[in-house]
C-alpha cells in the first residue's frame, strides 16, 4: 500500500490503475481506523481493482465547539489498518491541500436539502453540507469509483446517495452493514472517549433498537408502541440521554405512524461526552 497526501500524486496513480484497464473502490473515512472502516475497505477490495482511502478529518462538518481538534487520530496505525484489509492507496491530505486558504476560504458548499433538515441535521445544522462538500470534493478526486459507506451512518448514507444521484456523479454508492463490539455497540472511533462505566452501558442503545425491532418483526403496527419500548429500555441507564429514537421511512427518513411495513429504527443517544449513533432495520415477520 502506498501512502499519497496531494490531489495531483492521487490523480497520477489513478489515472495509471484506470489506463491499466482496473477499477476504484473508495472509502471515505476521518481516520482512526477500527473493524467497521476495515469492513468496508474489505469490501471494496473484494469487488474492484484497486482500493483508495481517504484520511481526513474535515473541518468543514465540525460546528464551533465540537470535538474537532480533539478528535481521536493515528494515521500510523490507520495504514496498518488499511493495508491488512486489503487497501491500496491511503489519501492522507493536509487541511491545506483540502482547502488552500483555509476553510473560510471556500466559497462552494453542496447542501441535499430535506433529507438532512431532521435528526442530524437538526441537531448539527451545518454538518451535512460539510460532509457533501467534502465528499463531493473527494468523488471529484478520485472520479469514477464505487464508494463504500457504512450504515452506521444511515442518514449520511441516504443523503449522500441523493447528492450523488441529484449531480450525477459517476459513483455507485455501496451500503455496508453496521459492525458492532460482542456486546452490540455499534463500533465508533469516539467510542474511545466512553469512561469504563458508560461503555459498559453503552450497549443499551442496541438492545433498544433490538426490542423496537423484535416487536415489528413480532406485529406491532403502533409506530408510537414502539418508540415507547425503545425508550423504555433505554430508561434503564439514568446516564444516557436520548435525543432521537425513531421508527422512520428507511429512504425519506421522515418518521411513520405505523410499522406494518420495512422501517429503519434510527437512534442518537448522549452518554457522557459521546454521542451514540446506531439503527437497525425492522420488519413485520422480521426480514428487514
Ligand atoms: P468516519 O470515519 O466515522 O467518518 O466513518 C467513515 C465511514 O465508515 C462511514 O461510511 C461510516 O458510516 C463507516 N463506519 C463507521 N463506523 C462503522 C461501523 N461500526 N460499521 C460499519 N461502517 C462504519
Amino acid at each position: 500500500m502506498i501512502t499519497v497526501t496531494t490531489a495531483s500524486e492521487l490523480r497520477d496513480v489513478l489515472t495509471a490503475e484506470r489506463r491499466a484497464g482496473g477499477t476504484v473502490g473508495f472509502v471515505p473515512t476521518m481516520g482512526y481506523l477500527h473493524p467497521g472502516h476495515a469492513s468496508l475497505v474489505a469490501r471494496a477490495a473484494a469487488e474492484c481493482d484497486s482500493v483508495v482511502a481517504s484520511v481526513f478529518v474535515n473541518p468543514l462538518q465540525f460546528a464551533a465547539g465540537e470535538d474537532l481538534d480533539t478528535y481521536p487520530r493515528d494515521p500510523e496505525g490507520d495504514a496498518r489498518t488499511l493495508e491488512a484489509a486489503g487497501g491500496d492507496v491511503m489519501f492522507l491530505p493536509h487541511e491545506d491541500e483540502m482547502y488552500p486558504g483555509g476553510r473560510s476560504a471556500m466559497l462552494t458548499s453542496v447542501a441535499v436539502s430535506g433529507l438532512s433538515a431532521r435528526w442530524e441535521g437538526a441537531a448539527r445544522p451545518e454538518h451535512f453540507a460539510g460532509v457533501c462538500t467534502v465528499v463531493a470534493k473527494l468523488f471529484h478526486l478520485v472520479g469514477e469509483c464505487r464508494a463504500y459507506f457504512g450504515e452506521k451512518d444511515w442518514q449520511q448514507l441516504a443523503v449522500v446517495a441523493r447528492m450523488v444521484e441529484d449531480l450525477s456523479f459517476p459513483v455507485d454508492v455501496v451500503g455496508c452493514p453496521v459492525v458492532r463490539e460482542p456486546d452490540g455497540l455499534a463500533m465508533s472511533s469516539r467510542n474511545v472517549r466512553l469512561a469504563p462505566a458508560e461503555r459498559a452501558a453503552a450497549p443499551v442503545v442496541h438492545r433498544a433498537l433490538r426490542a423496537g425491532a423484535d416487536l415489528v418483526a413480532d406485529g406491532e403496527a403502533d409506530a408510537g408502541a414502539v418508540r415507547r419500548a425503545m425508550a423504555a429500555v433505554v430508561a434503564e441507564v439514568p446516564a444516557a440521554t436520548v435525543d432521537y429514537l425513531e421508527p422512520v421511512d428507511p429512504r425519506t427518513l421522515e418518521p411513520v405512524d405505523r410499522t406494518d411495513r420495512p422501517v429503519r429504527l434510527i437512534a442518537a443517544v448522549q452518554l457522557g461526552s459521546v454521542r451514540l449513533l446506531d439503527n437497525v432495520g425492522a420488519a413485520p415477520g422480521g426480514t428487514a
